[in-house]
């Protein structure tokens, strides 16, 4: 009789082992993913800064796009060429000429150069201070507002407030472009590490207008576009930009700006 229950007992504790690993077994067979090594390998090269910067949420969002071919081996902007070219190596695809980009804040108006309507005590928040009346204090509309929401976001200490406005350090910046999501005057973007000459305004006003409210801000006078060998200048909404791709570095619009709106860097 006790045998005959030890045995009973043995034999359900069996059938119940036996059931639970075919169970687990289809289950794995159901649930398994293949770990996909190309990815994997692209994971560790990223910089795991989970930014956001390449445009997908996380790093390893971007390692799968660009292990299925949907994202270049650049796409990481935080690692820069270096990353680029372990990854190219990992899919076995050329690198190209991958260029380290960095933040650029375009607006000289300083404290020194341009004017304040009246001063302003409130949220140190860029977004808060734009919608206070007159667009903030600054009298220029389109200029830096150093309330420092570009500064808050870099994860990288690579934005400062210099005498009220920002200011990048391009040593430090890894281009994730958080800084550039940020402010509300839109007034930072990337440009090439190397770029020498760059125009700090935004300012669409007029020249009349901007001469009075500040000591460099572009005035649209043209003399840039003009003396530009390489074409590389246009004036438009009567702000000049430079097209970093066309510009040789010669450095005779920054000679010749009468504002010195445009800066060697
Ligand atoms: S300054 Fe900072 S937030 Fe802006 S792009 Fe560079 S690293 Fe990113
Ligand atoms: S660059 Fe933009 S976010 Fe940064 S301090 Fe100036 S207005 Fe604010």
């Amino acid at each position: 009789m006790m045998i005959s229950g030890v045995l009973i007992a043995t034999a359900v504790v069996a059938g119940a082992g036996i059931l639970i690993g075919i169970i687990l077994g289809v289950a794995d067979m159901k649930l398994h993913v293949d770990v996909d090594e190309k990815e994997q390998a692209i994971l560790e090269a990223l910089p795991g800064n989970n930014c956001g910067g390449c445009g997908f949420p996380g790093c390893s969002g971007c390692a799968a796009a660009i292990a299925k071919g949907d994202a270049p081996v650049s796409q990481c902007p935080v690692g820069g060429p270096p990353v680029a070219a372990k990854i190219s190596e990992i899919m076995g695809v050329d690198a190209g000429d991958a260029k380290r980009m960095v933040a650029y804040v375009h607006c000289g108006g300083d404290c020194d150069k341009a004017t304040q309507r009246y001063e302003y005590y409130g949220a140190e928040d860029c977004r808060v201070i734009n919608q206070v009346p007159g667009a903030g204090p600054k009298t220029c509309t389109f200029g830096c507002l150093g309330g420092g929401s570009c500064v808050n976001v870099c994860q990288f200490d690579a934005i400062h407030i210099v005498n009220g406005i920002a200011v990048v350090d391009k040593e430090e910046c890894k281009a994730c472009g958080q800084c550039i999501n940020i402010c509300p005057r839109h007034l930072i973007d990337l440009i090439p590490y190397d770029a020498t000459e760059s125009v700090r305004c935004k300012s669409q006003d007029m020249g009349q207008a901007v001469n009075k409210y500040c000591k460099v801000g572009c005035i649209a006078c043209h003399i840039c576009e003009k003396n530009c060998p390489s074409g590389a200048i246009t004036v438009e909404n009567n702000v000049a930009t430079i097209d970093q791709d066309k510009c040789t570095h010669c450095g005779l619009c920054a000679e010749k700006c009468p504002k010195k709106a445009i800066q060697a860097m």
